[in-house]
């Protein structure tokens, strides 16, 4: 699962399993959002 943390933006891969306790491994924060939630980017292949 992708998340991401809601202080320094990183992307953070969380288990499901886990993530009720989880905190943000580049700073300790403890909000995450998931990613799909609200960023979508679309990768399109340039051909
Ligand atoms: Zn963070």
């Amino acid at each position: 699962m992708g998340y991401y943390c809601m202080r320094c933006k990183r992307h953070v891969e969380i288990d499901n399993k886990v993530y009720r306790g989880v905190r943000c491994p580049y700073c300790g924060y403890r909000a995450m959002r998931k990613e799909r939630s609200e960023v979508i980017v679309k990768q399109v292949k340039a051909v």
